[in-house]
């Protein structure tokens, strides 16, 4: 039995002190000017190329932490930088999972590198799973993927929205339905390669925060891929809907349920984005309640204010135990009983939102003001409680756990 401790190890102290020095040094000091010009911020992004953060190598060492802390670490230390910056570096990463999870040994080999290019010609890479008529139901998704079996491709027809680095990715992953019948059982994913005709980015949207992030309509209007860039292959696509046509005759639900498990072990990972943003408002808050002075004494020896900074620590350490419960159960297969993976996606973003706003209000005017970062930290908490499932999502599938009826 693996004796418990709440201490990080040596080597993960490392990697997080390593982080927090790259987030402090080079993603801090570059916040205000790629949320001000809301464009990608390349040449940060080739910086941490170049030092290994912005790499398959890596994410993946991360990710196979035994412990389960490496990504919720990782995401925090990057995230306490700046949001939009740091959504833009690891973007691509979540890309990238999407083909490690379903991908050949081969599409992996084949598709990773070019999602992430190298430290002199840096790429990035989009994941599109979204439209405009199925953000929270995904299952009503109408993008169509036909197989031309005389040509050996698929051809992939409608428009994706919300999509991180979409139009301006190298690769992008598509979620498309072969099979209209089996909701979200009957999707599968494939890789659009760079330059392949009819992608093309629509509108751009301009956003509230997370404003360094790009983010994007795709459309898709007879986009021919090789039967190669199927995830997975047809092989294992036929076997799988094959499968789930028996258990939908069987009764149905199940099936759908099996998707939502997998969604809830990579919720932990936007819950630890959530932490290090409510934590670097928290510090600065911290900072300014103890040199600001009116009434002849510092702010923070008013009650008033003292109070609501042991609030704010409160919470943000309960978010982030909850975080690390949840990559812990996730990395050594517990299963999520109480749906624990959406509690720390829920929790975290929530508490997010409300510590960034509270460091506003410690500050005063000047908190109301971009001459301080936590006007901007508080639009960029607003992201957390939406994208990867709302806040209402996480109580529906919190709620039908524990009620033990189907999620959907
Ligand atoms: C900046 C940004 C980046 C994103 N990046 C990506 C990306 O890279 N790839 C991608 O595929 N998607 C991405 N998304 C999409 C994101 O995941 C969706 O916006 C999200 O899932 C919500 O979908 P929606 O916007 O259509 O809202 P809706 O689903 O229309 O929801 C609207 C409101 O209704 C509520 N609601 C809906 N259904 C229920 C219900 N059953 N019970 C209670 N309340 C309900 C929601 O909680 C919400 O408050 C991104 C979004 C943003 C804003």
């Amino acid at each position: 039995m693996a004796e418990f401790t709440m201490e990080l190890n040596d080597e993960q102290k490392e990697v997080r002190d390593w982080l927090h020095g790259f987030a402090a040094d080079v993603i801090r000091p570059a916040a205000a000017e790629w949320d001000e010009r809301e464009e990608t911020p390349w040449p940060v992004i080739q910086e941490a190329a170049k030092v290994g953060i912005y790499s398959l190598d890596f994410y993946a060492q991360q990710y196979f932490d035994p412990t389960g802390l490496g990504i919720p670490m990782a995401m925090e230390e990057l995230f306490w930088g700046d949001a939009g910056i740091a959504l833009s570096i690891v973007g691509t990463g979540l890309a990238a999972v999407g083909v490690l999870a379903n991908g050949t040994e081969e599409q992996i080999g084949t598709w990773i590198p070019q999602m992430y290019g190298d430290a002199n010609d840096v790429k990035v890479a989009a994941f599109c799973s979204s439209e405009p008529d199925a953000g929270s139901d995904v299952a009503s998704m109408r993008t169509r993927a036909v197989y031309d079996e005389a040509k050996d491709e698929w051809v992939l027809n409608g428009t994706k929205t919300w999509a991180t680095n979409g139009g301006i990715a190298n690769v992008h992953v598509v979620v498309a339905v072969v099979d209209a019948d089996l909701g979200s059982k009957g999707h599968a994913s494939f890789i659009v390669p760079p330059g392949t005709p009819g992608l093309a980015q629509g509108q751009k949207f301009k956003k509230h925060g997370i404003r360094a992030s790009h983010t994007a309509e795709v459309i898709l209007d007879n986009v021919r891929v090789p039967g190669s860039c199927l995830l997975g292959g047809k092989e294992k696509l036929d076997e799988r809907l094959a499968r789930a046509r028996e258990r939908a005759k069987a009764g149905g639900e199940r099936v759908k349920n099996a998707a939502m498990a997998t969604f809830e072990a990579s919720r932990p990972a936007v819950g630890a984005m959530a932490v290090g943003t409510a934590r670097a408002a928290y510090e600065v808050a911290l900072d300014y309640a103890k040199t600001r002075e009116q009434f002849g004494r510092p702010i923070i020896d008013n009650q008033g204010v003292a109070f609501e900074l042991a609030d704010m620590r409160t919470q943000i350490d309960a978010a982030r135990l909850l975080v690390w419960r949840a990559s812990w159960m996730a990395v050594n297969g517990k299963p999520f009983t109480a749906a624990e993976g959406s509690m720390s996606k829920l929790f975290a973003s929530e508490t997010a939102k409300k510590v960034t706003g509270q460091a506003i209000q410690i500050l005063g005017g000047n908190g109301y003001t971009r001459e301080y970062p936590v006007e901007r930290m508080h639009r960029d908490a607003a992201i957390y409680t939406i994208f990867e499932g709302t806040s209402e999502i996480q109580r529906l599938v919190i709620a039908r756990t524990l009620a033990g009826v189907p999620i959907r």
